[in-house]
């Protein structure tokens, strides 16, 4: 079987503080996320209930980590606009869950350590959100990073060096998902290490994310 794409793996470090002051901007972002169909709809998403500054107050250090899921051209090329969208899900949902859990393993090495995670909540086939009923499973769930009003486009592009592209029309060249750890302490270089070892291993990702649906 063929794959149809790579992951590429890019963590950077630093102070929370900083990346703070740099990145968030609630009023624009949080206008943004309103007019998501996850707004309101998933328990990772706003309305969250919560002082954001209080609950980043906990935290000193970020690690930013972003995995691209980069399509090889061959797959970009022959993929008709009508089967975007599936090859989109198909490809992206196993390598954001493999992700996710990864980062979670990173989490629980130290008591303390907090993940956010890439986009809307996708554990669940169906939030129990818009039923008013609690989350299924709170010890997995992790609110978005986008939730707290962070600029994810200037992170990408100043810290890791990543354009961030969406579909038009067809695949684009990769897609990135984003996650990030908050911590007290320094990090060096923990977040790259598990990752690397937990998602670039994964039998998930390489049987059922990272192959050719056509073959
Ligand atoms: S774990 Fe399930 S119930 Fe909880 S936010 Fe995610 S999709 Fe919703």
């Amino acid at each position: 079987m063929n794959c149809v794409c790579d992951l590429k793996l890019t963590v950077r470090e630093m102070g929370l503080a900083d990346f703070v002051r740099l990145y968030q901007n609630q009023e624009r972002f949080l206008a943004y996320c309103r007019e998501c169909d996850n707004y309101g709809a998933k328990w990772s998403c706003p309305p969250m209930g919560l002082d954001t500054a209080e609950f980043l107050s906990h935290y000193s250090y970020v690690t930013v980590a972003a995995v691209q899921v980069v399509y090889n051209e061959d797959v970009i090329a022959s993929t008709p606009e009508n089967q975007v969208k599936d090859v989109t899900l198909d490809t992206l949902m196993p390598v954001k869950a493999a992700f996710h859990d990864a980062m979670l393993n990173v989490e629980r090495e130290v008591p303390g350590r907090l993940t956010l995670s890439s986009g809307g909540c996708t554990i669940c086939r169906q939030c129990t959100r818009p039923d008013g009923v609690p989350c299924r499973q709170p010890s997995r769930m992790r609110y978005s990073l986008d939730s707290f009003g962070f600029d994810l486009s200037a992170i990408t592009g100043d810290l890791l060096g990543i354009k961030l592209l969406w579909c038009r029309g067809k695949l684009p060249a990769y897609y990135t998902l984003i996650h990030a750890l908050l911590e007290r302490k320094p990090m060096d270089g923990v977040v790259e290490q598990v990752v690397l070892r937990q998602l670039f291993a994964s039998d998930e990702c390489r049987e059922n994310s990272l192959r050719d649906r056509s073959r």
